[in-house]
């Protein structure tokens, strides 16, 4: 727990609370805060270091296999969370850090390098932890946060369902109250960490009026994973990111004590989308650490591969190539910056977090590409590491919000600016 002491020295030094009302004073009081300075505090050039230490070290030589075997990489998520790279968001009075989500994102992107397959199933707990972040009261933050910090336990998101993804107000599972608890029935599906979870973050529906506005007929619910009725799909076998445990799960009549209801009946369609504020900037920050790693092995690699007499880098139409990933790379890091940021003021910043999770994740495609074209030949083939970059990439286009569905805020929130 060594860097751990370090970090939460640290934040008892003078970072700011993530979600809290001493955010905003304490971020006046903050030079980087004022204005948008490109330069790092000491604190985060450290974390910054300690993660990206951690990634090439633990992670970089490890991923390769991982993506071979599909195993859940449990030794390296153990050693990430002793030193502090997990969990960086819970706030302090639950014995966390308190991160803000710039400095979570610096973490990210470092650990995204390595192998986002490993970021993924780490990310996911961010994911799974927000809503109760959010919208828990103290009881819930105490017992599901504070259990997160004296074990490297796993937490999830629970919201897809097989026919309901993008349009999430659609979703079908069913919550019914009973006495005091609630009865859950239906499916999910795509869940990361599905299957190693220690408690997830379910959405279901309350209110089964289908006039019910969207807005009241859901209730988000924090929910045991070894609850009676909860059944486990197989892990599913995906394109990229293959150590990260996705899997469908049932709910079967499970019971739900309405003391695990965040906020109340009917809160649940808020929060559940709120979160997406939060996590969509470190989701940003993870693509761009792939597309970072896939610049840096692209050049490496063209400096040494030769053609024609001369290192591939000096062919204008290569270094041209790597020109264009490095522009898309510097621009992705700003935009999960930026994002960050902004909710880091104490900001809306929907729009910021959609741009940066949209340009962040299709530059990742590109720059994969890119990449497996630089390499030619060897960038098709499984012993070198571009491929498997290329796999990992397209999830970022799909998760937390297509492609698609991130032009669709984008576009709500920018018309929205220009209504008379
Ligand atoms: C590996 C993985 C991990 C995941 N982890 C989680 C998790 O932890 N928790 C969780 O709850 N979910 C998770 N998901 C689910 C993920 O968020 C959804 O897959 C995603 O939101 C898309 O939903 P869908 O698959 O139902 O596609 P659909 O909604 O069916 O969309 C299909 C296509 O249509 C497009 N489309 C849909 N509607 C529109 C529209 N109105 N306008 C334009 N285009 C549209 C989409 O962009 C997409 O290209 C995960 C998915 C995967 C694959």
């Amino acid at each position: 727990m060594l860097l751990n002491k370090f970090l939460k020295a640290s934040v008892r030094s003078g970072i700011r609370l993530q979600n809290s009302a001493a955010a905003a004073s304490a971020a006046a009081s903050n030079n980087t805060s004022l204005g948008f300075s490109f330069e790092l505090s000491e604190q985060q050039k450290e974390f910054q270091q300690v993660a990206r230490k951690f990634a090439r070290e633990e992670i970089v030589p490890a991923a390769a296999e991982y993506d071979r075997s599909g195993e859940y990489p449990v030794p390296i998520i153990k050693k990430a969370w002793e030193l502090g790279l997990i969990n960086g968001h819970i706030p302090q009075e639950y014995g966390g850090m308190g991160l803000t989500i710039f400095d979570n994102c610096l973490i990210t992107e470092e650990l995204a390098y390595g192998c986002t397959g490993i970021q993924t199933a780490i990310e996911a707990n961010s994911l799974g932890q927000m809503p109760v972040i959010l919208a828990g009261n103290e009881a819930q933050k105490s017992k599901y946060l504070g259990r997160m910090m004296e074990e490297p336990l796993m937490c999830a998101y629970c919201v897809t369902e097989p026919g309901a993804g993008s349009d999430v107000a659609s979703l079908k599972t069913r919550a019914t109250k009973v006495g005091d608890e609630y009865v859950v029935n239906g499916q999910k599906m795509w869940i990361t960490n599905g299957g190693k979870a220690n408690w997830y973050f379910l959405l279901a529906r309350s209110n089964p009026d289908p006039k019910c506005p969207t807005s009241k007929a859901f209730t988000g619910f924090i929910v045991e994973a070894d609850t009676p009725g909860i059944i486990v799909g197989r892990k599913e076998i995906n394109m990229g990111q293959r150590c990260s445990d996705t899997r469908g799960i049932t709910f079967e009549d499970v019971r739900i004590p309405k003391e695990n209801v965040l906020i109340g009946e009917g809160s649940g369609f808020k929060i559940a989308m709120g979160a997406f504020d939060n996590t969509r900037p470190p989701v940003a920050a993870g693509a761009t650490g792939l597309a970072q790693r896939a610049l840096d092995e692209a050049t490496n690699y063209a400096m040494e591969r030769k053609t024609f007499g001369k290192v591939i880098a000096e062919h204008q139409a290569v270094s041209f190539i790597l020109a264009e990933m490095a522009m898309k790379v510097e621009l992705a890091r700003m935009a999960y910056q930026r994002s960050a940021w902004e909710v880091d003021q104490g900001r809306r910043n929907t729009y910021y977090a959609s741009i940066a999770k949209a340009f962040a994740g299709d530059i990742a495609n590109q720059v994969a590409s890119d990449a497996v074209q630089v390499f030619g030949g060897n960038g098709f083939n499984s012993e070198y590491p571009v491929e498997k970059l290329m796999r990992d990439a397209k999830i970022y286009q799909i998760y937390e919000g297509t492609a698609q569905i991130q032009r669709m805020i984008i576009a709500r929130e920018l018309l929205g600016k220009y209504k008379k």
